[in-house]
């Protein structure tokens, strides 16, 4: 079976660059992504915006279209999340990253974001997956919580089929019988997605953990298994957030994460220079 993905890596071959206007997402650099878990009001979203620029941090991410385990908890805002983000992003030269849940609001999605992010409860929707293949965004493809490796490889070769093959492989956790934690995050994943596909790989401990405490200590886990970004939730009063308040951190530990996070992949480059 012929696949695009799925090669066998030659030790000296590059991955795909993914360009966003100045920045490569690759599998030899680190990227950050950070922000809310659901685009907030616009006064919260500038200070977020604001605060990324302060910090280098180039992608803004917050869901507009929420997929929410309860039909009761809040969906997001919708088209008039879309222009919040995408407003304090133009304001503080940042690029958006948000989810499109649904093909019906695919085409609002590609409007208004620079990474259009499929989400875990939607990484098998094939159909949405060929559809997305078809804008000319990069993807950020998360790994459904109940996919192996194997799974989560032909999710994305479902987007490279159509010939597009500037997609973000996401590992945000997986279900297991460890309830300590919202998922578990899988480590391993980070180096085997690696060794079999071209595609860089971002780690989402927020989403993994499900509680801040524990944050730090998998992004640097990430790092140091050959992450090529991280994306957290953040927000100003955590304690205030929309949604998934508990995972999420503020500015100040944020601060902290990335600061180390860039000395620990300059190290970790390092060592896998000496392999
Ligand atoms: C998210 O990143 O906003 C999200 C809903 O994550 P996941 O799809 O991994 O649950
Ligand atoms: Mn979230």
């Amino acid at each position: 079976m012929s696949n695009l993905i799925v090669e066998k890596r030659d030790k000296f071959e590059k991955g795909i660059d993914i360009k966003i206007d100045t920045t490569i997402i690759s599998q030899n650099n680190m990227t950050f992504i950070a922000g809310p878990c659901s685009v907030e009001d616009k006064i919260i979203m500038d200070e977020i915006a604001h605060f990324l620029k302060e910090q280098s941090v180039f992608f803004i991410r917050g869901g507009a279209y929420k997929p929410r385990t309860s039909p009761y908890s809040f969906q997001g805002y919708g088209v008039k999340g879309l222009e919040i983000i995408r407003e304090v992003a133009n304001k503080y030269k940042l690029k958006v990253v948000t989810e499109a849940n649904s093909e019906k609001n695919l085409e609002m999605v590609k409007k208004y974001s620079d990474i259009i992010q499929i989400g875990s409860r939607n990484s098998q929707n094939f159909e949405l997956l060929k559809q997305v293949a078809k804008t000319d965004k990069p993807i950020l493809l998360k790994r459904g919580f109940m996919n192996n490796l194997e799974e989560f490889i032909y999710s994305a070769e479902y987007i490279a089929k159509e010939n597009n093959k500037n997609i973000i492989l996401c590992e945000r956790g997986i279900r297991t019988f460890e309830n300590s934690t919202r998922n578990t995050l899988d480590i391993s994943s980070i180096p085997l997605l690696k060794q079999r596909t071209i595609l860089p790989i971002i780690s989402d401990p927020s989403h993994a953990a499900g509680r801040r405490d524990i944050i730090e200590e998998l992004t640097y886990a990430s790092i140091a298994a050959g992450a090529n970004g991280i994306m957290l939730e953040i927000h100003p009063k955590p304690e205030i957030a929309i949604s998934d308040s508990n995972q999420t951190i503020d500015f100040r530990t944020f601060e902290r994460i990335y600061k180390n996070s860039q000395a620990l992949f300059k190290i970790i480059q390092e060592v896998n220079h000496e392999k």
